[in-house]
This record gives C-alpha cells, sequence and structure tokens, in this order.
C-alpha cells in the first residue's frame, strides 16, 4: 500500500500497540528523549522522510482538576464536535484541548462569561487584533485550567466547553525508522516537553503522554503521514548530507537504516549536535557502528555544553567548508531537520556562506545557487 493511500487516517487512526519505550538520554541530561517504537498492521507502509500521527489524551489528574475548578461531576452528558453524545468526562480526556491556552480560548471565555466573573473586563480588553502582544503574554505558559482558576464562573453548562475549547489533535513525530529493517513497526524519538511556568510543573501533552503513561503494551491511536517534500534522492548513488541536531536526527535514522539495508551506494555525512556528548547522544552506538561499517561516510557532532564556548552544527559545518562545497559540487543533497526557531536559520546562513565561498561569488549569486538546489529538491527541510 502506498503511503499516499493509508487505510488508517487522522479521523480513522490505527489502534497501536507500543512496543518500545525507553529514554535515550542519560540521568544526567537537561532533557528527556525517549526511543518509541510502535506496531503496525499488516499493509500500512512508509517512506524514509514520512511523519507519524500519535493522538493523545489529557491526563487524569488534570481532568479531575478541570471538572473541580468547573464545578462539574463528570457524568454530565455533552454533545461533541461531531455531536455525539458522550460523558462530560471522557470528552474532557479524549475531545477537548485543555492544555496550553489560546488567545481563542480567552475570547470565547471571555464572551459567554457572566458579568460576575472577577477580572472580565481584563479578559475582554485582550480581544482584537490591537490586543494580540498583550494576549499572546496573557497566554504564554498558561493552560485553560489557569482561565478558570483565576476568573472562575465562566462556564456555567457542559456544553460550553465545545465552544470555547479546541479538538484535542494528534501530534507529528518524524518517522526515525525504515521499515526496510522494520517491517511491523515505526520508531520515532520524542522529546518530552517539560516546564515549569505560573507556580506549576506542567507538561506537553503528547511528549507528555508519551512520557508518562505509554507503557509497553499499551496502546495509542496513530496514523501514518506521508511527507514527500523530505525524500532521499531516487538515484542511490548521491550523496547526501544530513543536519539533525536534537529529536531533528529521526529521519536521518530513517535514511541510514534504509540505505544500509538495501546496500545503497551513495555517500552518507551526518551533522548531529546536543548539550553534552556523555548524556545527549542520541543513537550513539548505532550511528558510530555505521561509520566503522561504511554506512555513515562521515559523522561530525557538535555538543553545545562540552566546553566552554559553544559549538554547534552550524559551527561544524564551517569548520568544514570546503570538503561541504565539494560534496554540493559532486551533487548532494542537503537536509535539515529540527528545531525550526533558530537553527534551521543559522544553518541555511552556514550553507549560504558556504557556496559563497566555494564559488567565490557574492551574497546574491549564492542565493540564486540555494534556489536552484530547492527547485532540483537537492535542500529538503522537515523543520518544527
Ligand atoms: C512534521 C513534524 C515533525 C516533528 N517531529 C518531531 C520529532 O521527531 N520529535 C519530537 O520530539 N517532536 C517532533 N515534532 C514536534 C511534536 O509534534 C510536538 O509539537 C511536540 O512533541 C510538543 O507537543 P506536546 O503535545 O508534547 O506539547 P504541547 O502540549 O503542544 O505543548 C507545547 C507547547 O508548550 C509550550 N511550552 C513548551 N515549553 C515551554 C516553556 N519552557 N515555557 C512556556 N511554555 C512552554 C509552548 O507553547 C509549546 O508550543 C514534530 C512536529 C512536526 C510538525
Amino acid at each position: 500500500m502506498s503511503t499516499e493511500t493509508q487505510k488508517y487516517t487522522r479521523n480513522n487512526p490505527y489502534e497501536s500497540k507500543m512496543l518500545v519505550n525507553y529514554v535515550l538520554t542519560d540521568r544526567d541530561s537537561e532533557k528527556e528523549t525517549r526511543h518509541i517504537e510502535l506496531a503496525l498492521e499488516e499493509g500500512m507502509a512508509y517512506t524514509p522522510g514520512d511523519a507519524v500521527g500519535i493522538q493523545p489524551t489529557n491526563r487524569d489528574s488534570e481532568v479531575e482538576a478541570v471538572l473541580k475548578a468547573l464545578n462539574f461531576k463528570g457524568d454530565e452528558k455533552v454533545l461533541d464536535f461531531f455531536k455525539k453524545e458522550d460523558t462530560l468526562d471522557n470528552a474532557l480526556r479524549t475531545k477537548l484541548h485543555i492544555g496550553k491556552l489560546t488567545r481563542g480560548s480567552v475570547n470565547s471565555y471571555a464572551k459567554i462569561a457572566p458579568e460576575s466573573v472577577p477580572g472580565l473586563d481584563f479578559l475582554k480588553s485582550l480581544a482584537g487584533q490591537d490586543n494580540k502582544s498583550r494576549a499572546e503574554e496573557y497566554v504564554w505558559g498558561r493552560e485553560f485550567l489557569d482561565l478558570i482558576t483565576e476568573h472562575p464562573g465562566g462556564i456555567t453548562d457542559p456544553q460550553q466547553l465545545f465552544t470555547v475549547l479546541q479538538r484535542l489533535t494528534p501530534r507529528m513525530y518524524s518517522i526515525a525508522s525504515s521499515q526496510a529493517k522494520h517491517p511491523d513497526a515505526v520508531h520515532t524519538t520524542v522529546r518530552v516537553v517539560r516546564y515549569h511556568t505560573h507556580s506549576r510543573d506542567r507538561q506537553g501533552l503528547c511528549s507528555g503522554h508519551l512520557g508518562e503513561r505509554a507503557d509497553e503494551g499499551s496502546t495509542m491511536p496513530i496514523f501514518l503521514h506521508a511527507n514527500a517534500n523530505f525524500r532521499l534522492p531516487e538515484d542511490t548513488e548521491t550523496p547526501v548530507i544530513m543536519v539533525g541536531p536534537g529529536t531533528g536526527v529521526a529521519p536521518f535514522r530513517s535514511f541510514l537504516q534504509h540505505r544500509q539495508a538495501h546496500g545503497q551506494k551513495g555517500n552518507n555525512w551526518l551533522f548531529f549536535g546536543e548539550q553534552r556528548s556523555a548524556s545527549d547522544f542520541l543513537y550513539k552506538q548505532e550511528f558510530e557502528g555505521m561509520l566503522k561499517d561504511g554506512t555513515l561516510t562521515r559523522l561530525d557532532t557538535a555538543f553545545s555544553r562540552d566546553q566552554t564556548k559553544k559549538i554547534y552544527v552550524q559551527d561544524r559545518m564551517r569548520e568544514s567548508r570546503q570538503e561541504l562545497w565539494a560534496w554540493l559540487e559532486r551533487g548532494a543533497y542537503f537536509y535539515v531537520c529540527g528545531d525550526a526557531s533558530r537553527m534551521a536559520k543559522d544553518v541555511e546562513q552556514t550553507l549560504l556562506d558556504t557556496i559563497a565561498d566555494g564559488k567565490d561569488c557574492s551574497p546574491e549569486h549564492a542565493q540564486e545557487y540555494l534556489n536552484d538546489l530547492k527547485k532540483q529538491k537537492r535542500y529538503q527541510l522537515d523543520v518544527y
């Protein structure tokens, strides 16, 4: 079955068994990054570069706290987003997004709240485009529970929650395995989001679920999601350069497993970065093994906190500019996966500098060269 014609979809997910779920990072790490393996039904197929969608549920403790704050019991009947009857308790666990607060939820809450709600004028003052930055400031680090605790009494009928809150939606994770090696499973690499804001410990909805309540043997609804814009070159001998710090390394594990399993001859160069080598080197043994058996031609690592001066993947790229340029001139494909906010921009700038240096040309001409790479699908991004 091709990845474009999946039987299981976002609205009809597959109830997949959790086969493996362990922490990749060391106890001393500031992060918790997990390796996860989920079972696939026969016929479910993916291609390296694809993602897996995982549908999480809210924590029981959060659901209870919301029910308590709203003075509801949980057995109240509600009509869900598809007008299907459900209990409030189940809807709060599986259908309503009670996590990270959105500006939209604050606006809707302020609109339906009775005048007696404390601080209602303040909430109303956050509406509209002109007040966007103040509203952003208010919702930052807050969840729905904060809103109904700080401004209680706004919800008088359980059904109103479907006006105020959004749907609980799946989260996407880059696939970290190749079916050539693991026909019946999909692997992924998940960083568990945890933070402390406004006097409470918080966690990401889906990564928190995977980190806390997804023991081996339990099940989770999943679906495979094709990404035609992140693909290995068709010519198996074409060299590839992969830049994947942190969980950004996931699709490159898939690429490498694929090329290894099929005995493909193209050269592979991986840049990996994290905070510390001792605690954060994800899949260290596997990648070092690939270096030994020749699957990886080069493995360059950047551990930012291992020395006083921070070193990132783009610094490693800069150190090897001539070699990078030589690979590009040999037709190499260049891939970036991971953090969209800073890393991808810094890597792109370094790539532009590499081109300008290699071609001995102006920044404008380097940009044209990069645009050509994009047109030829030789520069592909999967950033989030
Ligand atoms: C195509 C694609 C591929 C992806 N691949 C991967 C992957 O391979 N591995 C991976 O781990 N993730 C990946 N992601 C990200 C992933 O989908 C989720 O967004 C991520 O796991 C967080 O989701 P969550 O439900 O755990 O957190 P959510 O409940 O969505 O919460 C995350 C939000 O919490 C808030 N937050 C986080 N930290 C803080 C803080 N310190 N202070 C205040 N607020 C904070 C932020 O607003 C943040 O947006 C990918 C995303 C996409 C789109």
